[in-house]
């Protein structure tokens, strides 16, 4: 097994004193641009493939980067969306889901997490994605339900009133993106077509 605290030393060493002077920054205070939900799956690392800095993105993760409705969802994810939305008022929100999710996995086949009560539980609140997998016949079934669950968490989000207020106000866009960590693409959901698209072709 690897020693973290072995890392710890290099990043003292080598990464942080070429950020000093951004870590000091911070401590003033942050201003992140946006609030990221996604996976904890330890493939996908939202401030690498983001190419973020400290201080940009403020994350929250679960497995299956599932929101829940409002009163459905955990107190740590309803106060964390309050935070960001209330607080620090994030310009946007993206709910970014993976290829090869394991929790969507288990939400497309709960026979294999009848060990884990829990696992099936969460991913259980995910289960309106189910009913939304006709929208891409281009992708196969796991594929199309981490991106009817993206859209079910976007849908979720609407259900916080700070969030739909903020929305309504346009000071907060909600987005659903796609990271496929073996390519290193992400696709973004285009609302007017609702399919997943190139994020290359998105910014052109
Ligand atoms: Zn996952």
């Amino acid at each position: 097994m690897r020693d973290l605290l072995t890392g710890v030393t290099q990043f003292q060493k080598n990464t942080f004193p070429k950020k000093k002077s951004r870590f000091e920054e911070l401590g003033r205070g942050q201003s992140p641009e946006a609030l990221f939900i996604t996976c904890s799956d330890s493939r996908v690392n939202p401030e690498l493939f983001t190419n973020c800095e400290p201080g940009e993105i403020f994350v929250i993760r679960n497995a299956g980067n599932i929101v829940g409705r409002k009163g459905e969802a955990d107190l740590g994810m309803a106060a964390t969306i309050e935070y960001a939305v209330k607080a620090l008022r994030v310009p946007q929100i993206i709910v970014c889901g993976h290829a090869k999710c394991g929790a969507m996995q288990g939400l497309m086949t709960p026979e294999a997490v009848t060990s884990m009560p829990e696992v099936g539980k969460w991913v259980s609140l995910s289960k309106k994605a189910l009913e939304d997998l006709s929208v891409n016949p281009h992708v196969d079934r796991l594929t199309q339900i981490v991106e009817a669950n993206i859209r079910l968490q976007l849908r979720n989000l609407m259900t916080f009133p700070e969030v739909a207020d903020a929305v309504e106000a346009g000071s907060l866009r909600l987005h659903g993106w796609l990271y496929d960590f073996e390519t290193g693409k992400v696709t973004v959901l285009a609302p007017e077509i609702n399919r997943f698209v190139d994020c290359n072709v998105r910014i052109a």
